[in-house]
C-alpha cells in the first residue's frame, strides 16, 4: 500500500530507519519525503537517510470528518510534524487518550496500521502515525 519507493539496497532491518528519506551530498540537507531532488538546494540527492522519528507538533487540526471508508476513525487529529532533523511533514496522531495537543509536544513515529489516504485538500496521511513521546 505503500507509495513511498524506497532503494533496494536499503534494508529495513532496525526499526528506527523505518522513515527512510534522503540526505543531500551537496548541502547535508535532510529530505522527507524521498524526492530525489534536494529542495534547499536543488541539488540531485538520493542518498538513503534513516530519520530517528522523533520530532514535535508544529500545529495540529482536529478533523471531525474521515474520508469515505474511514468514518470509524473520526474524529482524529492531522499534525505537521517537524522532524529532530529538520524537515516538515504531515500525519495524524495517535494514542493521545486523555492527553491535549500542544503546539510543541513532542512525539514519536509509530508504524502499527499501515494505509495511506488523503482528502480534497491535499492533505496525505502517510503510512505512519505519531504518538506522545514517553518521557
Ligand atoms: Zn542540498
Amino acid at each position: 500500500a505503500e507509495k513511498m519507493e524506497i532503494p533496494r539496497h536499503w534494508r529495513l532491518k532496525k526499526q528506527r530507519y523505518a522513515l527512510v528519506g534522503e540526505t543531500c551530498p551537496h548541502c547535508d540537507g535532510k529530505i522527507f519525503p524521498p524526492r530525489d531532488v534536494c529542495p534547499h538546494c536543488g541539488g540531485e540527492a538520493k542518498t538513503p537517510y534513516g530519520f530517528s522519528g522523533r520530532g514535535k507538533v508544529f500545529s495540529f487540526t482536529m478533523m471531525q470528518d474521515a474520508p469515505a471508508g474511514y468514518e470509524a476513525q473520526a474524529p482524529y487529529t492531522v499534525a505537521l510534524v517537524q522532524l529532530e532533523e529538520g524537515p516538515v511533514i504531515t500525519a495524524q496522531l495517535t494514542d493521545l487518550g486523555d492527553q491535549a495537543v500542544e503546539i510543541g509536544m513532542p512525539v514519536e513515529m509509530v508504524t502499527r496500521k499501515i494505509r495511506q489516504d488523503g482528502n480534497d485538500r491535499g492533505i496525505l496521511v502517510y503510512g505512519y502515525k505519531f504518538r506522545p513521546l514517553m518521557q
